[in-house]
């Protein structure tokens, strides 16, 4: 019995009504105040692998059958991102029209490598960008209708920063051989100190930066070596990259002849959510000729509201943007955007175009193939799902979501402060909320532990520098409370400070 010929349409709407109605469940399970799954999964390592037969079924298996495996094999090892008590990390958010644009992506099942390969497919893209550049703020030069700008959808913030990269790399190593560059060319790229991993990677990635010496170990000045590197430039008391440590970086690398090629800013850093200054940063870019990107991966989402536009102060200097509306604006993963206003030189660094891809569409050169704009060839049509999120909710909608979580922080943040156990370790940044016990490290470690066994809730750490009140010490752990999740609502952030607070009488004993 060939699998095509079972799966007529008929079997095919049962099987996805029930699909759709065990999601609906799931989803009214994480919201129940009772009762809910552990949020942090409680499985040991191999067990699920345990769980399935080392070999593929010769025969094909009922539907039923493999369905019912799913509260066997798959949900016991869940850990569950959609409970509204997932305050780790940052949020993934999903919704209604995301997961049903998702859906809708895959039963149409068309490719948009090339613009003819579906128009609608790259078309609803671009105007999907153009919609969200305006509602976040970016000025007009981002617009795909701008001479040399445009927006595309990225799988995730880290292939936007490497994508970012390698078009400042070979802007800037054409400019260095068009003046008659001599010898080796040594990009050197920058960053702060409190940029995300992927920074690094990238620049692994490209062939530009070595892996870091040890595991773990973030290299307090890049490695760089013949094939360049990248620089970590000091933050300050606010977790801000320092304008002027930037600037001496460049002009030593400039003056020991090596090359700059990128400066990658961050809008609210994954750690503890600092804001570069990016008039101060791309005035330096300015100065140097060197390409500033800005990773907005959290933090871009709070633009659909005006009250947070004060961190783009600057962009206009930017030569690319990116962020991820997978993390806080109700798409699901994977949903990166990332504008630029050089797509020229993007599309320079890029563009590859063998003889089977050549058509009389592309050969105008007024349709956009978004295959120059990205590493992969192949592309799902991602835009279904941001266009039914931006349509079903509306920017008020938008603005809503992300009010209610910055409220919910603040309120947090407030109960934090008014219980002497615990303090604040650094300002809260939007709904992010990061906090510690005074009785210091061993005891903030052991609450997390306990809090995050008792099922309740989770939360994730990272470790500072820094006071609360921005003076530098000792590296210090802290608990990291990201407030975003889709379904998170007041009770759930009650809950959890009532759970942190129980479980702190344990550790420390009663306030
Ligand atoms: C989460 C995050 C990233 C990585 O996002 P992906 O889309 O998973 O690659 C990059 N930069 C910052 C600042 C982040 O917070």
């Amino acid at each position: 019995m060939p699998g095509v010929e079972r799966w007529d349409e008929d079997a095919f709407r049962r099987a996805g009504h029930a699909m759709i109605d065990r999601i609906a469940a799931y989803w009214s399970s994480l919201r129940r105040w009772q009762g809910a799954p552990p949020v942090l999964c409680r499985l040991a390592p191999g067990d699920v692998l345990a769980s399935v037969p080392a070999q593929a079924p010769e025969e094909g298996e009922s539907w039923d059958s493999i369905v019912a495996d799913l509260d066997r094999v798959v949900m016991p090892g869940l850990t569950h991102w959609q409970s509204p008590k997932f305050f780790g990390y940052f949020p993934a958010n999903i919704s209604a029209p995301g997961v049903l644009g998702d859906l809708l992506s895959s039963g149409l099942g068309v490719q948009g490598m090339l613009w003819l390969t579906s128009p609608a497919c790259t078309e609803l893209e671009t105007r999907t960008l153009d919609w969200m550049a305006r509602l976040i703020g970016l000025p007009g030069v981002f617009l795909s209708d701008a001479p040399d700008g445009g927006g595309v959808i990225q799988g995730t913030a880290s292939e936007a920063t490497l994508v970012a990269l390698v078009a400042a790399r070979t802007c800037a190593r054409a400019g260095w051989a068009s003046e008659g560059g001599v010898g080796a060319f040594t990009p050197v790229v920058y960053t702060s100190d409190q940029a995300h991993s992927s920074v690094l990677k990238s620049a692994m990635i490209a062939g530009v930066a070595d892996p870091p010496p040890a595991e773990g170990s973030a290299p307090e000045a890049g490695p760089v070596t013949g094939r360049g590197g990248v620089r970590f430039i000091r933050s300050d008391a606010r977790y801000a990259m320092d304008p002027d440590e930037l600037e001496r970086r460049l002009e030593e690398d400039v003056a020991a002849g090596r090359h700059p090629c990128i400066v990658v800013a961050t809008l609210g850093t994954t750690g503890v959510m600092g804001v570069d200054d990016l008039e101060r940063v791309g005035a330096v870019c300015a100065r140097h000729g060197v390409w500033l990107h800005v990773d907005a991966a959290f933090a871009g989402s709070a633009l659909v509201c005006p009250e947070h536009r004060g961190m783009i102060r600057g962009v206009e200097r930017a030569d690319s943007f990116s962020f991820n509306p997978h993390k806080w604006l109700l798409t699901n993963f994977e949903c990166a955007l990332f504008w630029t206003r050089r797509r020229a030189d993007l599309l320079r660094a890029l563009s590859v175009t063998p003889e089977y891809l050549r058509n009389a569409g592309s050969a105008t050169g007024r349709v956009i193939d978004y295959r120059d704009w990205q590493v992969p060839l192949g592309r799902r049509f991602r835009a279904l799902k941001l266009w039914f999120v931006m349509r079903s909710y509306g920017a008020a909608g938008l603005r809503a979501h992300v009010r209610g979580h910055v409220r919910l922080a603040e309120e947090f943040e407030s109960l934090v402060r008014g219980d002497g156990r615990f303090e604040v370790a650094v300002p809260r940044g939007l709904s992010l909320v990061c906090l510690a016990l005074r009785a210091g490290d061993e005891a903030t470690r052991r609450l997390l532990e306990h809090a995050n066994a008792s099922g309740e809730a989770f939360f994730s750490h990272t470790v500072v520098s820094r006071r609360g009140d921005g003076a530098p010490g000792p590296d210090r752990f802290i608990i990291r409370v990201a407030i975003g999740g889709t379904f998170t609502r007041r009770r759930d952030v009650l809950g959890a400070w009532d759970l942190l607070r129980r479980t702190a009488d344990g550790v420390v004993g009663p306030a």
